[in-house]
C-alpha cells in the first residue's frame, strides 16, 4: 500500500483540524444524516465522515462501518488530499497500484470502491473527507458525484459552525476577563475617590475638616441661614505663641499638641457645629443658628477648656480667639470669615488667651458689614 504524502502545511493543518475540537466526540445527527443520506444516494453500504488526525484516521460518522478510526497509513481519504479537485474516486482498489494490497481492501472491511470529496477549512486546509465505500468494484454517476460533493459542503459548514462557535467562546471568555479586570480597576477607582474625598474633608493630622470642606460648609450653612433668616457664628481660634511649642519640644511635639488640641475643641462643641482646621495652628468653629451672645459663650468656653488643659510639655497653652455673627442682612460668608479674622487679630493684640467679638471693636475696624 503506497502511504499518502504529508500535505505541505501539515502542521497548521493538524492545529485547524484540532481547533475543530470535534475528535473523539458523541456521534451527532447533525453527521450522521449527511453520511446516512451519502450511502442511499450513491447506493454504497457504507459512508464516512473522516477526519485526517497525526497517525490516525477518525470517523466523526460512520454510516455501515463498525470500527471508529484506523491509522493514518491506510487511509484513502489522506490520499484525496492530493486531487486537484479534492475528489478521489477508486473504482475497483484492488486493481488500483496505491491501495491492492491494503489490509483494508485485502481484509476487513474489504473495499473495493472508494469515493470521497475533501472536507476544507475555512482557510482551505483538509481536515477530512466525506466519502462512500463498497464491497464491489463500481462508479458513481454524474448526479450521485454532484450530491456527495453537495453532502460534503454541508460537512464542511458543520465543522465551521464548530470553529465560529470556538470562536464566539473564546471571545466572549475574553470580553469577560477584561470586564472581570475592569471592574478591579473601577473598584479601585472607587475606592481611591472615596479616599481622596477623605482626604479632601478631614484633615489627616486632627482629623477634624480641612480648610476646603469648611469653606465649602462655611458657604452652604450661610445661605442656609440666610433663607432661613437665623443667625450664624463663625469663631477662628489661633494657639498661642506655638511657634515657641515647636521650638522648645520639636515639631513631633507640635503635631501632637495640635491633635490634642483639636480633639479638646471639638469635645466642647454641640452635635450641630463644626470643627476645621483652617492654617497651621488655626481653627475655624462653625455655629449654625447661634446669635452673637450665644457665640461668645462658647467662644469663652472653648478658651477656657484649652487654658485649663491640663497639658504636658508645654504644661501651658493658650489660645485667642475672635468670632462674628451674621444675621440675614450680612453681605458675604466671606465678609463674616474676615470680621472674625479681624476680631482674632484684636484678640492677639490685646494680650492674647483672650475672645473679642467683631461687633466689640470700634466702627471701620471691622470687616464684617452686617447690619444689626
Ligand atoms: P501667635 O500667638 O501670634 O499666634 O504666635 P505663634 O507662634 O502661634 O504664631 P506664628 O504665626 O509666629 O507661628 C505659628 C507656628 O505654628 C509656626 C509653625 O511652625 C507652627 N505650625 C504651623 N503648622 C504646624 C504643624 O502642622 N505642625 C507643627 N508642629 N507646627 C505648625
Ligand atoms: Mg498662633
Ligand atoms: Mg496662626
Amino acid at each position: 500500500m503506497k502511504k499518502a504524502p504529508l500535505p505541505a502545511n501539515e502542521v497548521k493543518r493538524l492545529h485547524a483540524l484540532h481547533r475543530l475540537d470535534l475528535l473523539d466526540t458523541d456521534p451527532e445527527p447533525a453527521f450522521d444524516d449527511l453520511t446516512m443520506l451519502a450511502a442511499q444516494i450513491c447506493g454504497t453500504p457504507i459512508a464516512l465522515v473522516s477526519l485526517v488526525d497525526a497517525e490516525r484516521q477518525w470517523f466523526k460518522s460512520r454510516c455501515g462501518l463498525q470500527v471508529c478510526e484506523t491509522s493514518r497509513e491506510v487511509s484513502m481519504c489522506a490520499h484525496a488530499f492530493t486531487e486537484p479537485d479534492g475528489v478521489l474516486v477508486v473504482p475497483d482498489a484492488a486493481l488500483d497500484e496505491r491501495f491492492a494490497d491494503s489490509p483494508l481492501v485485502v481484509g476487513e472491511p474489504h473495499i473495493r470502491f472508494y469515493g470521497g470529496v475533501v472536507l476544507w477549512s475555512p482557510d482551505q486546509l483538509p481536515l477530512g473527507a466525506l466519502c462512500v465505500i463498497d464491497h464491489r468494484p463500481r462508479t458513481l454517476d454524474a448526479s450521485q458525484q454532484r450530491a456527495l460533493k453537495a453532502l460534503a459542503r454541508q460537512a464542511e459548514a458543520q465543522m465551521h459552525l464548530r470553529l465560529r462557535v470556538r470562536e464566539l467562546r473564546e471571545t466572549s471568555l475574553a470580553l469577560q476577563r477584561q470586564k472581570s479586570r475592569l471592574m478591579q480597576q473601577h473598584h479601585a477607582l472607587e475606592e481611591r475617590c472615596e479616599q481622596l474625598a477623605v482626604e479632601a474633608r478631614v484633615d489627616a493630622l486632627t482629623g477634624v475638616g480641612t480648610r476646603r470642606d469648611a469653606d465649602h460648609r462655611l458657604g452652604d450653612e450661610f445661605r442656609v441661614a440666610l433663607t432661613l433668616n437665623l443667625p450664624l457664628s463663625v469663631a477662628l481660634i489661633d494657639i498661642d505663641r506655638f511657634k515657641q511649642v515647636n521650638d522648645t519640644y520639636g515639631h513631633a511635639r507640635g503635631d501632637e499638641m495640635l491633635r490634642q488640641v483639636a480633639r479638646k475643641l471639638a469635645s466642647e462643641l454641640r452635635s450641630d457645629d463644626y470643627l476645621a482646621r483652617f492654617g497651621g495652628e488655626e481653627f475655624v468653629v462653625m455655629l449654625p443658628n447661634t446669635p452673637a451672645e450665644l457665640a461668645r459663650k462658647i467662644s469663652e468656653r472653648l478658651r477656657l477648656a484649652v487654658e485649663t488643659g491640663p497639658w504636658q510639655a508645654p504644661d501651658e497653652l493658650t489660645v485667642s480667639i475672635g468670632f462674628a455673627c451674621a444675621d440675614a442682612h450680612a453681605d458675604s460668608i466671606e465678609a463674616l470669615v474676615a470680621a472674625a479674622d479681624a476680631a482674632l487679630y484684636q484678640a492677639k493684640g490685646n494680650g492674647r488667651n483672650r475672645v473679642v467679638a467683631a461687633n466689640d471693636m470700634p466702627a471701620g475696624q471691622s470687616a464684617l458689614r452686617v447690619v444689626r
